[in-house]
């Protein structure tokens, strides 16, 4: 059930007073706010021979700090792009090679020389060396509060031909981070940090006069005005009506032209560029003759964009300037007045966008890339924060405004979808706080994930708890009060708090600074009719409706079931209306009194899943008897190939099923699965019985089977709890199966499962068993199971093994239980397999796999069933499968070859065949011959070459066809095709075992005893 989600109740909602979250904010004195000074003077030519910028650099920098300084710091952070920086050893840990493995001319870097400090020559210290994207010098003398002084320097700097965040390609240039940077100073020190993987940068802010030598024919975007000279946008103008807005004019501080002394006059065929900017922590560049140029504007501010030929469709024509305005106009609405005078959007060599003060460099000109990358220069342009230190603050918010976005413009589901994916990982233990410093995160992807994601998580449930206008208001006050300055988590905490009235330090610790699960569920309730004035006692209540009548009064108990604490909010919802309240949220047990004018039906907590809980299931009570505990469960009828998944309530689907078999004939059975949340309650319930019909056996047979898997209850990351109890088709018994598996990184690495199962299984009427499958006993194992998988170079590598142990007895007790003085009572049962596969050229796939495996008593055999299996799976493993299961089911009737993998995986052969002891190895070489990965019926269709050869440990003969195994081999060639139906995806194999060196084991006979011929068997599945 949806509940009614009606405009007035939910503006009703957002105008509840919190006044129990509400405390007094008590404001601890903090030092003023201060930052430095700097002013960068930059005279630099570009030499396409060496792909190298280079140049002077002076800095006038003002110490604004209560602090004397004895040492200078810069940031050379082309030097990140480079074999040996820590940014290259990042990725090598991670498996990527990226830089470390790019050659000469193909690395980036930056260089400085000859570095003055008050007037004396300084020596370079690199403190992270062999990293050198920070430089760090000792003053000549300290630099007092209020002092200034002069840094002056020759550099030079050459961007990587591997894009990332800078890049060159031909006479393209995406200059970014590419001079001498001052490094931050401020209430932390001096903001030294190498430049890695995850986290991006941090800037003072500064004056740049940025004095160019180019070539003559480069068209050029940049951070700032273009002061003096051509940037090339006339030439290269597509909007020939729009006039070209250079805003030379804009900085009434700025130098003129006359003023600006020349270093060297360009020489034929090149041109001198000067660029001016005030009130940015970073100047940026992008440069290529090729450039097609278009402007606009949004107000007084100038957009420039700069694209690629055969851009023209999806960038020209104003597409790119009109998405950029909109952008700038819902930012502007969010925040305030865009600070700076142009906005310049490129289309830079990377994918992907990256973000610069008065500069996007986009990979495309989608309309939520602008607005994500634009909403940057407000969040980390304008309130600038330290991307690497909290990286949340800009990535976070800045997702978060572009879902607000996406929502105003009618696109909704994408906050709802990440909520389930965080809480998900939250689940499996996965999470890592939003508020980490970026190198702290355990890889590149939980880096991105938990600043991105979980802090844009973080600004939704803000949101969620201040309210709508509150939060407008917190908004536009934290730019209004903290634009052109450093900001972090302090800073607009402060802001959070003044503009809501609310003590948020609790909500910030945990939403930012922990991963704690969330849970409340609904405990006791209690109803009764008023009469005359409602009494709201504990918690937060509604106003009566009428104060005069009666009405209904509900308490309801909320528990708080783990760590995390979030006020909640109440419904009740009565037969004509519905009245909401929040719980204060913090006690395990808390009472909270709600008032209805018609009689109360339905309690509901959190019915917008707006605080992360993560168990929505015992959200909700209902008064009454109900089915199904009062709960909603979304009740479908099963296609068998999806399940739908729900964050706020069960899943129950209906399958009616038929099946086939020899002693039942057609039986009819209905089936019903459950899901919550993609993982929790996966139940099946399948009541099944033979009809007859179609088979003279007539055995009339009523069966059951149970699954129980993942309750609520019982949640452990990473593990999988299953229950089977099933009487089905000649067979009872139960299987109980734990399993944990452990990832350490989601984007690569290995992954390993352990597990532990108990199985029992009891053979009781012969007349459903396959010949030749099982013996007269019951078996019982306990099983331990141990995996790995993992990626090395270009192959994929699997290992798995179990070990295990039983017993075999029936009716007449253990020993000898068929009569079988070879049978021992027990056994123990051992496999191990070993998978590889790898591409070996474009559509060629090479695949192997080794298998081993031993099933035997203490001095003799064990039971048939527990043998191990040559051709494919063993009868206990086929015994939830009804169309595999028993004798003459649709897969196994006569003429119908099938496979289902597993075993010695000897393709060919009777599926009957077992020994005791076996080793086996199988090759697969696969060639796509097409491959349309948008279709589903037949995304991709190969053919495939394979043998298969294993021998018998033990020279025996099988205990029940008595026919004697030793070497078992096959090859030949076949089919395979992968589809895709709902939401599953499965593969069709057809096969053609042309040799078979045991024709009189085969499982198709036709040929007959010669060893070369047409044999065939298919499958649903993959051979391993
Ligand atoms: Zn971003």
């Amino acid at each position: 059930m949806t509940v009614s989600r009606a405009p007035t109740l939910l503006s009703a909602l957002f105008a509840l007073s919190f006044s129990s979250a509400t405390a007094q904010v008590n404001p601890s004195p903090r030092p003023a706010y201060w930052q430095q000074g700097v002013r960068y003077e930059i005279n630099a030519r570009l030499d396409e021979s060496r792909f190298e910028l280079a140049g002077t650099e002076m800095i006038e920098y003002v110490n604004n700090s209560p602090d004397t300084l004895s040492t200078f710091s810069l940031h050379l952070y082309l030097n990140a792009f480079r074999p040996g920086s820590r940014w290259s050893d990042a990725d090598s840990v991670e498996r990527k090679r990226r830089f470390n493995d790019l050659k000469d001319p193909d690395y980036a870097y930056n260089h400085v020389r000859n570095v003055r400090i008050m007037g004396e020559t300084v020596e370079p210290i690199y403190p992270f060396a062999p990293d050198s994207t920070i430089v760090r010098f000792e003053l000549p003398r300290p630099l007092p509060p209020g002092g200034s002084t002069q840094v002056g320097m020759e550099w030079d700097a050459r961007p990587s031909t591997l894009p990332r965040r800078q890049g060159r390609r031909g006479r393209a240039y995406d200059f970014a981070q590419w001079y001498p940077k001052v490094v931050v100073y401020d209430k932390h020190g001096w903001e030294e940090h190498p430049l890695y993987p995850g986290g991006e940068f941090y800037g003072e802010f500064a004056t740049f006069l940025v004095d160019l030598d180019l070539p003559e024919d480069e068209v050029m975007g940049a951070t700032g005005v273009p002061l003096c000279g051509d940037p090339g946008w006339e030439r290269a103008n597509r909007l020939a009506n729009q006039p070209i807005e250079y805003q030379r004019d804009f900085y009434p501080k700025a130098p003129s032209c006359s003023s600006i002394p020349t270093v060297a006059k360009p020489a034929a065929g090149r041109k001198r560029l000067v660029w001016y900017a005030e009130d940015v922590h970073h100047f940026a560049m992008s440069m290529n003759p090729d450039y097609r140029y278009e402007g606009g504007h949004w107000g007084d501010v100038a957009i420039h964009v700069l694209y690629q030929p055969g851009d023209t469709s999806a960038w020209g024509g104003g597409v790119a300037v009109q998405r950029t305005a909109k952008a700038l106009e819902w930012l502007d609405g969010v925040f305030g007045k865009f600070a700076w005078p142009q906005i310049s959007n490129v289309h830079r060599i990377e994918g992907g966008g990256t973000e610069f003060p008065m500069m996007i460099h986009d990979g495309s000109a989608d309309q939520g890339l602008i607005v994500h990358e634009l909403g940057h220069n407000y969040l980390m342009g304008i309130l600038a924060n330290n991307e690497w230190r909290e990286g949340w603050l800009d990535e976070g918010f800045t997702s978060y405004q572009t879902t607000l976005f996406d929502e105003a413009n009618g696109h909704f589901g994408g906050a709802a979808g990440d909520e389930a994916f965080i809480t998900g990982l939250d689940l499996d233990g996965q999470s890592e706080p939003a508020s980490l410093q970026s190198e702290y995160y355990k890889d590149f992807t939980s880096y991105n994930i938990s600043i991105y994601t979980r802090g844009e998580q973080f600004f939704h449930q803000l949101q969620y708890l201040v309210g709508d206008e509150a939060m407008h208001r917190i908004l536009r006050t934290y730019y209004d009060r903290w634009k052109l300055k450093h900001v972090d988590e302090e800073a607009f905490r402060d802001v959070a708090e003044e503009v809501s009235g609310m003590d948020l330090s609790g909500f910030f610790a945990q939403g930012l600074h922990s991963t704690d699960l969330v849970d409340y569920s609904v405990g006791r309730a209690t109803k009764r009719r008023l009469s005359g004035s409602a009494d709201g006692r504990l918690g937060t209540t509604t106003p009566p409706n009428d104060s005069t009548s009666s009405g209904w009064s509900t308490r309801v108990e909320v528990v708080r079931k783990a760590p995390g604490r979030v006020p909640v909010e109440v419904w009740v919802i009565g037969q004509s209306d519905t009245a909401a309240a929040r719980s204060i949220g913090l006690a395990e047990r808390e009472w909270v009194t709600i008032e209805t004018r018609s009689e109360p039906k339905e309690i509901r907590l959190d019915p917008r899943v707006a605080t992360h809980d993560w168990d929505m299931m015992n959200n909700q009570k209902k008064f009454g008897f109900h089915p199904l505990g009062g709960r909603d469960y979304d009740l479908y009828l099963d296609t068998y190939f999806s399940t739908p998944v729900h964050r706020e309530e069960g899943t129950i689907g209906f399958l009616p099923t038929v099946w086939y078999n020899d002693a039942g004939g057609i039986t009819l059975g209905l089936r019903s699965r459950s899901d919550y949340f993609g993982r929790f309650e996966q139940n099946q319930f399948l009541v099944s019985g033979g009809t007859g019909w179609a088979t003279d056996e007539d055995v009339l047979d009523l069966d059951e089977f149970v699954r129980l898997r993942n309750p609520v209850w019982l949640r452990s990351p990473g593990m999988t709890q299953t229950l089977d109890v099933f009487n089905v088709e000649g067979r009872y018994g139960a299987v109980l199966g734990i399993e944990r598996t452990n990832r350490p990184h989601l984007s690569f690495g290995p992954e390993r499962k352990v597990g532990l199962r108990l199985q029992w299984v009891v053979p009781d009427d012969a007349r459903f068993l396959v010949p030749g499958e099982y013996e007269d006993v019951g078996t019982a194992e306990l099983e331990l199971s141990a995996g790995v998988s993992d990626r090395r170079g270009p192959w994929r590598l699997g290992l798995k093994g179990t070990a295990g142990g039983g017993l075999v007895y029936n009716s007449r007790g253990l020993a000898n239980a068929t009569g079988r003085n070879d049978l021992d009572p027990y056994f123990y049962r051992a496999t191990l397999e070993g998978t590889a596969d790898r591409s070996i050229a474009p559509r060629w796939r090479l695949g192997l796999r080794g298998y081993a495996g031993v099933s035997a008593g203490g001095d003799g055999e064990t039971a048939k069933q527990r043998q191990i299996y040559a051709s494919g799976a063993d009868p206990l493993e086929r015994i939830t499968n009804p169309f595999l299961r028993s004798r003459g089911a649709l897969l196994l009737r006569p003429d119908v070859y099938y496979h289902m993998a597993g075993g010695g995986n000897l393709r060919g052969y009777d599926p009957t065949v077992s020994m005791s002891a076996l080793v086996a190895a199988n090759l697969e070489l696969e060639r796509t011959v097409l491959d349309r990965n948008q279709k589903k019926l037949f995304k991709r269709v190969s053919l495939a070459a394979f043998g298969d050869a294993g021998h018998a440990i033990a020279d025996e003969d099988d205990p029940i066809t008595g026919r004697n195994i030793e070497f078992l081999a096959d090859a030949g060639a076949g089919i395979r095709a992968e589809h895709r139906l709902g939401q599953t995806t499965f593969v069709t194999r057809v096969d053609f075992p042309l040799y078979t060196s045991r024709p009189d084991l085969a499982q198709d006979q036709h040929p007959g005893g010669d060893e070369f011929g047409f044999r065939w068997l298919f499958s649903f599945e993959a051979a391993w």
